[in-house]
């Protein structure tokens, strides 16, 4: 598009392999409302659709997340903005930035050391619905939330809930004990 070239500071949009004049300003981040990045008119509508995906994170996420998109490359989304199901099904992405970053592939296999867990440790991951690789601060946080999740208190006394609560008690010692866990 031939916009002329009177203008001595001409900006182009920001968006890849666009090439349209840059006319429309959005902000960087919360915290910098004052500096602007520059896109068209078709684009600038996508960047803020973007900017209400950030719109549950901090100033300094947000900020990070922009600048690690600064190449339009890499993106690396906040492990915070995960969500059950698919966590990029609802992310408006304009500009193909989750294919990129092989979004939607199934990550291989883990082998970095499961095979040394003993069979009960193996087991009582199952129980805590755990799975490896994982830290010992990790399982006791999944046990806080089982052990509220069954409690019999919190199911009117069932013995269904206390046979749970025991199971998940005896795979919580186990791993409690478990040499194979790293602490953090
Ligand atoms: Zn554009």
């Amino acid at each position: 598009m031939a916009t002329g070239g009177a203008q001595l500071h001409q900006r182009v949009c920001e968006a890849p392999g666009c090439g349209l004049q840059g006319e429309y300003r959005a902000p960087w981040a919360r915290d910098r409302l004052t500096e602007y990045r520059w896109f068209c008119l078709e684009h600038v509508r996508d960047y803020n659709k973007k900017w209400d995906y950030f719109a549950g994170l901090g100033a300094d996420q947000i900020e990070a997340h922009i600048r690690a998109d600064t190449t339009w490359r890499r993106p690396v989304w906040p492990l915070g903005a995960r969500r059950s199901g698919n966590p990029y099904a609802q992310i408006n992405d304009p500009f193909g930035l989750a294919d990129d970053a092989g979004l939607g592939e199934k990550p291989p296999p883990i082998q970095d050391g499961s095979e040394q867990l003993t069979s009960a440790e193996r087991s009582a991951l199952d129980v805590l619905e755990l799975s490896w690789p994982l830290t010992q601060a990790e399982v006791k946080s999944r046990y806080k939330e089982l052990v509220k999740l069954h409690h019999p208190d919190a199911n009117g006394g069932a013995r269904e809930a206390e046979e749970k609560l025991k199971e998940i008690n005896a795979a919580y010692s186990t791993l409690r004990a478990s040499e194979n866990l790293p602490v953090e």
